[in-house]
């Protein structure tokens, strides 16, 4: 179902209420301020909020940060985010210190068109996260056009994702939402082949649901990561000390068998006696030995899916290869991240996602050298699980 964007909407003088992602990492400068450490999920949002301030409308952004449980937490308050977003801007940001009442009816009241404003963070409210369509009917009152921008929240229908479209008379997607669902929608719909997805990260349990909706149109499924070993244990291999879900030995014997060799296994491991950085470390090829665990792919297996990788014309990425926040395990990670780049100059579609994934691509300094790095690592899942995302449903169709 197509739904309306912000191309279909008349802004000039009216209140948008802008749902974005500013759930963003906060880190103490050395006077004890709080400051955004990492401003990508801010800047996504900065194309719709310009179009809205540039269209003559009021814009006025609502945001969770962190996980309060329904009631004001200081550490989790939007004011850092408001001075940023005002430097970014290069205009002023008001910031009201509540999300709903008069303090906030007041300041829209009084906002000019052009202005924006950032109210406080919307899961200080107990209503938030159970959708109480109290607080959706209320968060809708205070505007004339709902936006929603969250991608890395649309997958949850909490009342300022979901509930509050269905109080406005129009709901749009904003424009970092309109590009996510783009470019995965090209995945999900006309994948050009070879189409190979890389998974890896701690657990199977996180990735069945995709494998199992991508297996029609993919051609390989590279696997690396703690997950390896629970499809190596499954398929009666020795994976010594490594990390293993063993609930799920047997849901990973059934989508291996079911996928018919499009599952790719590492060959070979970094391991490593103990689960740190200065463990001592080295290559086994196959069966690894009782004690030891494997942190990383090993350079057969990086080879391998190199290959692959630039064989391919269209690629899917949601997880680490190892425990890539040991350098001494995070080679295979990097080695990805860098095959995708190659794989992006030589055309193909290349789509990154999942904070550990994204991550490492921005610190090699790669984020721009792929197609699309996706700002929600759970949305993305679920889109390509052929989930319906509750934010996204909930917009007015076109
Ligand atoms: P996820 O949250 O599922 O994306 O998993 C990411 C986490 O998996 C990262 O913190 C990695 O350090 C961890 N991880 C990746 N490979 C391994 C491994 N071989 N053993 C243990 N943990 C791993």
């Amino acid at each position: 179902m197509k739904k309306l964007t912000l191309d279909d909407l008349a802004l000039h003088g009216k209140r948008v209420l802008v749902r974005v992602d500013f759930n963003v990492p906060l880190e103490s400068d050395e006077e004890g301020r709080l400051m955004v450490s990492d401003d990508t999920r801010i800047r996504a949002a900065l194309p719709t909020i310009k179009a809205i301030l540039e269209g003559g409308g009021k814009a006025i952004l609502i945001s969770h940060l962190g996980r309060p449980k329904g009631h004001p937490e200081p550490r989790f308050s939007l004011s850092p985010v408001a001075d940023h977003l005002e430097t970014l801007l290069e205009q002023r940001v008001r910031f009201v210190s509540n999300t709903l009442g008069e303090a906030v009816e007041k300041t829209i009241r009084g906002m000019p068109d052009g202005s924006v404003v950032l109210l406080e963070n919307t899961r200080y409210l107990p209503g938030e996260t159970k959708n109480d369509p109290e607080l959706a009917t209320s968060l809708a009152g205070l505007a004339d056009i709902f936006v929603n921008d969250a991608f890395g929240t649309a997958h949850r229908a909490h009342a300022s994702t979901e509930g509050v479209a269905h109080h406005v008379e129009r709901a749009a997607m904003g424009y970092l939402l309109q590009r996510e669902i783009t470019y995965l929608g090209r995945v999900l719909e006309s994948p050009e082949a070879p189409f190979v997805a890389v998974l890896g990260g701690a657990k199977v349990s996180d990735k069945i649901g995709l494998i199992a909706n991508l297996l029609g149109t993919v051609d390989a499924v590279l696997i690396g990561g703690a997950m390896s070993y629970t499809f190596l244990k499954a398929l009666g291999h020795l994976v010594g000390a490594s990390r293993v879900e063993e609930d799920r030995l047997d849901e990973a014997r059934a989508i291996y068998e079911q996928a018919q060799g499009k599952i790719v296994l590492p060959v070979d491991h970094v391991v490593a006696d103990t689960f740190s950085n200065d463990a001592a470390h080295h290559l086994v090829e196959g069966a690894i030995p009782e004690g030891l665990m494997g942190l990383d792919i090993g350079p057969a297996t990086i080879a391998a899916y190199r290959d692959k990788l630039l064989a391919a014309r269209t690629i899917i990425w949601n997880g680490p290869m190892g425990v890539f926040e040991m350098s001494n395990f995070a080679k295979g990670t990097q080695a990805i991240a860098k095959a995708l780049v190659e794989a992006t100059s030589i055309e193909a579609l290349t789509i990154v996602g999942g904070g550990d994934s994204v991550a490492a691509i921005t610190q090699a300094g790669y984020a721009k050298a792929v197609s699309h790095v996706s700002t929600g690592g759970g949305a993305m899942l679920e889109v390509l699980e052929g989930k319906t995302l509750p934010g996204l449903a909930a917009l007015t169709d076109k």
